[in-house]
């Protein structure tokens, strides 16, 4: 890969990932957050979308905030105005029991192109599915949601995406993990 328009996509998920359910970390919730009736919004990490931006990766929202997620989460952790996943169609065509509604509309949107998907939801089907149905590159990786994003979890985006980039470029399949 040599141009930031072939990095790999990256679809990020908020609940979980962005903001854990575990117990508070310490810090009270802030007074602004508070006021908007949705304490866990103290729990986001105001450094995180810079930790997201650094990878150089065309970012989108894949949660059912939706459209609220760039109005309440992105300037809250330093993330500009994202591109949305949308929900299926309620007559889309479905896919086998136990797929996540976000892996088909994820895998038609990235088209081919490598991508990673940021979740906590991430189950066996969507890999299996994910695998059969996507030609490119692909990283599932699942954030443990009582933590949320931790350090090992960027490690493992930067190994994955080094090796993406590496000799042989996309061409070259990064191990599945
Ligand atoms: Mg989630």
């Amino acid at each position: 890969m040599t141009s930031a328009a072939e990095r790999p996509l990256l679809f990020l998920d908020v609940d979980g990932p962005l903001i854990p359910f575990g117990s508070p970390s310490g810090h009270p919730p802030s007074a602004a957050a508070a006021d908007r009736g949705n304490p866990l919004l103290a729990r986001l990490d105001p450094g995180v979308g810079a930790r997201f931006m650094a990878l150089g990766c065309p970012l989108v929202w894949a949660t059912t905030w939706m459209e609220e997620a760039n109005r309440t989460v992105a300037p809250r952790i330093g993330l500009p105005k994202l591109p949305v996943l949308e929900w299926p169609d309620a007559d889309a065509e479905e896919g086998p029991r136990g797929l996540h509604w976000k892996t088909r509309p994820l895998v038609e949107w990235a088209a081919g192109r490598p991508f990673i998907w940021v979740d906590d939801e991430i189950s066996t089907i969507d890999r299996l599915w994910v695998a059969a149905a996507h030609p490119g590159p692909s990283l599932l990786h699942q954030v443990d949601p009582a933590k949320g994003l931790e350090d090992s979890d960027f490690h493992t985006l930067t190994g994955w995406l080094d090796a993406a980039s590496g000799p042989g470029g996309s061409a070259a399949s990064p191990p599945l993990t």
